[in-house]
This record gives structure tokens, C-alpha cells and sequence, in this order.
């Protein structure tokens, strides 16, 4: 396994600064997030994926209203 920090990916512009990843790093991160992330494909960059906490982020959403 290489050594790969998420924190130091490249960031999409076009999808509020996820870090930019590819298709088999999310699946990764999917596999061990125990259900929390999800991964979906970049719309604008074919070959780039993101994960995202869906749960968490709809939480930090709600604590603001
Ligand atoms: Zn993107």
C-alpha cells in the first residue's frame, strides 16, 4: 500500500474544493469509512473522483439555521 495522505490531494474548484482522487482511493476510503462516506464521480473532470460525508456534512449544515 502506498502512502497517501487525503489532506495533501489536489483540490476541485468546481466541487466546493474536494480533494481530487481517483476512482480506486475512494473506493478505498469508502471501504473503511464504515458507511459514513460516499464516493461519486467528478462531473467536470471524467477521471477524478470525491468522497463525501453525507451525514456529517448535512449536520453542520443544520447547526447553523
Ligand atoms: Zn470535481
Amino acid at each position: 500500500m502506498t502512502m497517501w495522505n487525503y489532506s495533501n490531494a489536489p483540490r476541485c474548484t468546481v466541487c466546493s474544493h474536494r480533494a481530487i482522487i481517483d476512482k480506486q482511493q475512494a473506493q478505498t476510503l469508502v471501504n473503511s469509512s464504515d458507511g459514513r462516506l460516499v464516493a461519486y464521480q467528478c462531473p467536470i473532470e471524467l477521471s477524478s473522483w470525491h468522497v463525501w460525508a453525507p451525514e456529517f456534512e448535512k449536520a453542520a449544515g443544520a447547526s447553523s439555521e
